[in-house]
């Protein structure tokens, strides 16, 4: 019987899934596409072909944290599954710790391993968990496997690796892990010319650049959690630690208000005051949305020169997720800040979003590549089930 696989990218507000065709060898066909935005009590799920078109809505009804949501969605799509038997689900999961480094399926054990890393990604670990940890309980049968974030960066080299602290710290898995891999492993698949030397600007709620040197990861900008490296909507990205300390000893901040402060109330919204959207951000005249886009964008170009010389340079700058794939003006403003390295925009190219966005004469390559972080959860998931399970 064809089998399926149901791959599941849960953000703190909404669950993404896409269903999948799998065999053993061919790349995943797509069945169908969706999400479930869980923020009102009547979670509302919307389901489309591959075509984009809704083909089913629905509301999964959630009764308290602890609600099966996941279950429910499965019982949306089986029946659109066409005779296909559902043979596992796949979860993208941002932190792995120091345990794993590939996919894995996961049970009891492995869960609460995984549920002990939430201080290290307090935004994403609990709702990328908890539709694994219900469908524990609801669909036992059912193999669910971990794909995580971190698993790409799994051969960072010691100088990127390691923070500069005592060697008995990374012993405890105190170290820089990096994150978005999945999202990096699709892009890095589909570099027009994989052996350049390529950094990755994954621009959406999250940010982080990934330097990719012959289809791996040199250095990223995320680090021991998804706090560090970039500016993000609502993350400050790297400051100054000794600013923690600060806000904990002199300003008697708890370390509750310093997280709360750094992960939720900073970054695009902190700098604005107006909005955590880039969208909102660059419709708006006032000046703290300026400041804010601008504070961004120099971020970024800063932090690619940094990319850039862990791999010795730069052939290929691309832009990816819901801002580097939609806002002509923020690739514009961060190619504008480097002109010095090599990169010269064609502004037509650029407005009309086509692949390539560079000049003639540009010496960096700058595409533009829609990522898709399920179908790399697909494959990861189906690599480690279906053989087990046809
Ligand atoms: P998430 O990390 O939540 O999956 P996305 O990759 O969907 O995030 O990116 C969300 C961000 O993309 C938001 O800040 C949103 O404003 C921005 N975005 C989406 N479309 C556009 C656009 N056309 N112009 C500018 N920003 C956009």
């Amino acid at each position: 019987m064809t089998q399926a696989i149901l791959a599941f990218n849960s953000g703190s507000s909404s669950i993404k899934f896409a269903a999948y065709e799998v065999d053993a060898h061919a790349k995943p066909t797509l069945i169908c596409k969706g999400m479930l935005d869980r923020r009102s009590a009547d979670a509302e799920i919307v389901i489309k072909d591959p075509a984009g078109k809704i083909i089913e809505t629905g509301g999964a009804r959630a009764d308290g944290a602890d609600s099966d949501l996941a279950g429910i969605l499965i019982g949306h799509v089986e029946p659109l599954l066409d005779g296909r038997r559902l043979a596992a689900a796949g979860h993208r999961i941002v932190h792995s710790g120091p345990d794993f480094s590939a996919p894995v399926r996961v049970d009891s054990d492995v869960l609460r391993k995984l549920e002990a890393l939430t201080p290290l990604a307090p935004l994403h670990q609990p709702g990328g968990l908890a539709p694994i940890r219900t469908l524990l309980a609801s669909r036992p049968d059912l193999p669910q496997i971990a794909c995580f974030d971190t698993a790409f960066h799994r051969d960072l080299a010691p100088i990127y690796r390691r923070f500069p602290l005592p060697i008995e710290f990374e012993a405890k898995g105190i170290r820089r892990y990096g994150f978005h891999g999945l999202s990096f492993e699709y892009i890095a698949q589909r570099l027009p010319k994989p052996q350049t030397r390529s950094v990755i600007a994954h621009l959406g709620s999250g940010a982080s650049l990934c330097a990719i040197r012959h289809g791996s990861s040199v250095n990223t900008t995320m680090s021991l959690t998804p706090l560090d490296g970039l500016m993000m909507a609502t993350r400050s990205g790297a400051v100054d630690p000794g600013l923690v300390l600060y806000l904990q000893q002199s300003e008697r901040m708890s370390a509750s208000a310093v997280e709360d402060l750094l992960y939720r109330k900073s970054g695009l919204l902190g700098v604005s005051g107006i909005s955590a959207d880039m969208r909102t951000l660059l419709a708006s005249s006032d000046p703290s949305a300026h400041q804010a886009v601008d504070q961004f964008c120099a971020r970024i170009a800063e932090q690619i020169a940094v990319m850039a010389s862990g791999i010795g340079g730069i052939d290929a700058l691309v832009f990816t997720a819901g801002i580097g794939e939609n806002s002509p003006d923020i690739r514009r403003n961060v190619c504008a800040r480097l002109q010095w390295i090599g990169v010269q925009l064609d502004d037509n190219a650029n407005a009309q979003r086509r692949g390539v966005i560079s000049a003639p004469n540009s010496k960096v390559e700058v595409l533009i590549i829609p990522t898709d972080e399920e179908i790399m959860i697909a494959q990861h998931t189906r690599d480690v089930v279906v053989g087990a399970v046809s």
